[in-house]
């Protein structure tokens, strides 16, 4: 499973739920923060970082 993070652009928090209805361009999980209701935006790892752990997984 795809480990996904997001922060909230309005408050800065990183607690969310996911909802069908929330699904749009700008947020194609439909997460949105559980305090302010806006929708998240996913951040994005480095490759290197992401390099480093499928080599260690391995
Ligand atoms: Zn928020």
């Amino acid at each position: 499973m795809q480990y996904l993070t997001f922060k909230c652009p309005s408050c800065g928090g990183s607690q969310y739920r996911t909802s069908h209805y929330d699904v749009r361009e700008t947020n194609p999980h439909g997460a949105v923060c559980i305090f302010c209701k806006s929708g998240m935006h996913l951040l994005h790892r480095p490759m290197s970082a992401i390099h480093q752990y499928n080599v260690a997984a391995r």
